[in-house]
């Protein structure tokens, strides 16, 4: 196994130049284009892990997945009548599509549908801060993860376009709190940074029904997963679909976390991305993992 993680390693680093690391939140352009990491975690619990694996990043919008995962735990299928389940075909931040289909965010892992769902879990847990950071140590199993205060302060001075989001959930009633207020909270979450090995282990509950963590009830799984599938990497879902073939997340500090039910969860991290916002590197790493592990 650690020879397969090194040598896909050897083939999918230098494709890291294809991409471009994001900048429109400048606190992530200064981490280093070259970093790479993939790590594994099998059903039986053994880990396997090659390059920068326990350098904390941004994980950004993989944490859509596990707002989401709190959200229908704590809220259940009334979040659906706020945020749709379709693929939206449109960038992740897409002002239009929002307007045009008045106020209903096409899915969750968009940024208006995890605006909306941080909105939900705020009416239930104003305390929205501390319990993500205590739930995603639980899953990591560390004490560690913890907020990028640089990133969490450029994306709050930057961050108008998502603000502007809100206010327009906002204007056709789909939003509760304050667009202000929720958006810090959104962007917390965001901002939260973790080593791609406590990633894949945090995501632990999706592969295995049997999971006794701390949060997810085992019938909510297949349907987080449904969602990754569709929607999991924008509007490159479905070439994520064609050539990895396995539920993802993605996030632009350049993780991709995916999982196989029943076999292993994995996370790849490169932050170079593509023009849809998806690391190229690691989507490259993953395509090489799943061909070799099914
Ligand atoms: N915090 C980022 C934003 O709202 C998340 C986007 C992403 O990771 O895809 O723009």
């Amino acid at each position: 196994m650690q020879q397969l993680l090194d040598d896909i390693a050897v083939r999918a680093r230098p494709l890291a130049v294809e991409g471009k690391v994001a900048d429109y939140i400048p606190a992530l352009a200064r981490v280093p284009a070259d970093r790479f990491a993939l790590a594994v975690r099998m059903a039986d619990g053994s880990e396997h892990a090659t390059g920068d694996t326990d350098m904390a990043f941004s994980i950004q919008s993989i944490s859509k997945l596990f707002t989401l995962a709190m959200a229908m735990e704590w809220i259940g299928d009334e979040l659906w009548e706020r945020v749709g389940r379709e693929p939206s075909g449109m960038r992740f931040n897409s002002l239009i599509q929002l307007e045009t289909e008045r106020g209903i965010p096409r899915n969750p892992f968009i940024n208006a549908g995890a605006i909306v769902v941080t909105d939900a879990i705020l009416a239930r847990r104003p305390m929205l801060e501390s319990s993500f950071r205590t739930t995603m140590r639980l899953l990591a199993g560390t004490e560690r993860p913890q907020y990028d205060e640089e990133v969490h302060r450029s994306e709050t001075e930057t961050g108008d376009l998502n603000r502007a989001i809100a206010y327009v959930l906002k204007a056709y009633g789909n939003l509760r709190e304050d667009p202000m207020v929720v958006t810090r909270a959104y962007f917390r979450a965001c901002s939260m940074a973790m080593s791609a090995r406590e990633l894949a282990r945090a995501a632990t509950f999706l592969m295995t029904p049997d999971h006794d963590g701390p949060f997810v009830r085992g019938d909510h799984a297949p349907r987080l997963r449904a969602l990754m599938r569709l929607c999991g990497l924008y509007d490159q879902s479905g070439e994520f679909a064609y050539r990895v073939g396995l539920p993802g997340k993605s996030g632009v500090g350049g993780g991709i976390l995916v999982v196989q039910p029943g076999r292993y969860t994995a996370c790849a991290w490169s932050p170079p991305l593509d023009r849809f916002g998806n690391s190229v590197a690691a989507t490259a790493a993953l395509e090489l993992l799943a061909a070799e592990l099914g």
